[in-house]
């Protein structure tokens, strides 16, 4: 993880001061920082789940509620924006006078 990234998760562990019993504390907020950037998949990932527990939650949550809340939150479904194919996941592509859907390099397949 790039210091970007922590960066980025530790800005949305301090979208929780709006909940109860926030308190600033570098200690805590580096706890709560490490558990969303260990359970979460990406920055967006992270801005999701804090989505989900600002929008359900009254208290600050524990570093435990917020690995719990991350397996529920869905890591897939929204991808970051991209100039290749406006986030369809799909390139249009002309091959003999055909024109045929590519999968974009930001739409990988599934594992099966
Ligand atoms: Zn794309």
């Amino acid at each position: 993880m790039t210091q970007t990234e922590i960066a980025a998760i530790g800005k949305q562990v301090t979208r929780l001061a709006c909940l109860h019993y926030w308190r600033d504390d570098p200690a805590i907020a580096r706890e709560l920082r490490d558990a969303l950037a260990r359970s979460t998949h990406s920055i967006e990932h992270a801005r999701r789940v804090v989505d989900r527990i600002v929008e359900t939650q009254t208290d600050v949550p524990t570093p435990a509620e917020i690995r719990r809340m991350a397996s529920e939150v869905s890591a897939g479904v929204r991808r970051r924006y991209c100039d290749a194919c406006a986030r369809t996941g799909w390139v249009s592509r002309v091959i003999h006078g055909y024109d045929y859907a590519e999968r974009c390099a930001c739409n990988p397949a599934e594992a099966a």
